[in-house]
């Protein structure tokens, strides 16, 4: 192509993309979000715009759209952040669960480990008919989540078994997970973590494990992982939680961070979050990768309540509403190949969008200790947007 050819497509291309807004805007966009406080850390963007989105996808991000005869969605006073990914649920244990969190503005979900080899295909069923994208980590043991203990009988981390499932679901199976409790494992936390790898490593998945009470420090546990693999439950107390005795973190924790280990927040309900631990941790500057809630359909009535809640815990430890959004949005789509094209609201993506609402006043949030700190500000969720339609509300 010669300069004038050159110059000329250039031009065509430049009107082609400006024409709907010479031309007026009728017609060109399915929904219109208007007014919001657009928070998009993966755009660096924190400012008041409208987003435009045509068939199922984000059109525009601007200070002004025209909607036309779009539907639109008043979000003025509100936030309008990319769809929560939420790395560590247990929302497909039964139907009911994947659109519950959906109304939280969860549009990506992690289903972590509530099933082994055994009862895997269930919960790959339900993942699959989620109406937001769900993704599952397999428990390695083969059993599932055991009252009694996930691997305590060693011979139930079955690593043919564990690899057989993941063979039957690729698509839908994203990693191991290996709960490392004493009361889960007794004794065998290295040789079960040693056995994770193995089912993992010929498919080259991320491995999550579930630290805190676990009978061998993470001295030992934390070189057994390799990059991409996820410690969840980082603000778990002793006996092996992420500091030692004297409050400061391990060395090994930091060097785990420098390998490109993900270090999650793994909310739930018992052992894994206490405010004390919180405050060392923070203060040393150690800041969790991603949040997750450890979620299950009864987490409204507990101190989980929802993802928003969860993020709103640590703005009183110093995290700011921006950097809150990045653990939920872009970071934790990072952490997934499966949700490599989430978590932002760049154009082009698929249009799954949390508006929240952020109030002031007096909240109280609560660790696993029943240990409360209050706070001035928490997150509500308010609608969600998922691949372009308005999920509907719950009834009142
Ligand atoms: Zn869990």
């Amino acid at each position: 192509m010669n300069r004038r050819e050159f110059v000329s497509a250039a031009l065509s291309a430049a009107l082609f993309a400006h024409g709907g807004r010479l031309a007026g805007q009728a017609a060109r966009y399915d929904l219109v979000i208007k007014g919001g406080r657009v928070i998009d850390p993966s755009l660096r963007l924190d400012a008041i715009r409208d987003v435009g989105i045509a068939a199922g996808r984000i059109a525009a991000v601007e200070t002004s759209i025209d909607a036309g005869t779009a539907a639109t969605l008043d979000a003025r006073g509100k936030l309008v952040v990319p769809g929560l990914i939420d790395i560590h649920t247990h929302a497909a244990r039964s139907a009911e669960g994947p659109p519950l969190c959906l109304r939280d503005g969860v549009t990506a979900f992690i289903d972590a480990g509530s099933a082994g080899a055994d009862d895997v295909d269930s919960v790959v069923a339900i993942a699959k008919a989620a109406p937001q994208i769900g993704r599952v980590l397999v428990n390695v043991g083969r059993g599932g989540i055991l009252p009694g203990g996930d691997t305590k009988d060693l011979a139930l981390a079955d690593v043919g078994a564990a690899r057989a499932a993941i063979e039957r679901h690729r698509d839908y199976v994203v990693g191991l997970k290996a709960r490392l409790s004493e009361t889960v494992v007794g004794k065998n936390d290295v040789e079960v973590l040693r056995r994770t790898q193995q089912v993992a490593e010929p498919f080259g998945l991320p491995v999550m494990i579930h630290m805190g009470q676990s009978p061998s420090s993470l001295r030992d546990l934390l070189p057994m992982l390799k990059t991409g693999d996820i410690v969840t439950h980082m603000f778990a107390p002793p006996p092996n939680a992420i500091v030692d005795d004297s409050g400061r973190l391990l060395p090994e924790v930091l060097a785990a961070r420098r390998r490109g280990i993900v270090f999650d927040v793994g909310n739930g309900v018992r052992d894994h979050i206490r405010w004390d631990i919180v405050e060392q941790v923070m203060r040393q500057g150690f800041w969790p990768d991603t949040f997750s809630t450890d979620w299950n359909v009864m987490s409204s009535t507990t101190g989980v309540v929802d993802f928003p809640n969860c993020m709103s815990k640590l703005f009183g430890y110093g995290m700011s509403v921006p950097e809150a959004i990045a653990c939920a949005t872009v970071n934790a789509a990072r952490t997934f190949e499966a949700f490599r094209d989430r978590g932002t609201l760049n154009v082009g993506a698929p249009a799954d969008v949390a508006v929240l609402e952020l109030r002031e006043g007096d909240f109280t949030f609560l660790d696993n200790y029943e240990n409360t700190i209050k706070g001035r500000q928490r997150l509500f969720p308010s609608e969600t947007v998922l691949a372009g339609a308005r999920v509907p509300r719950a009834a009142a």
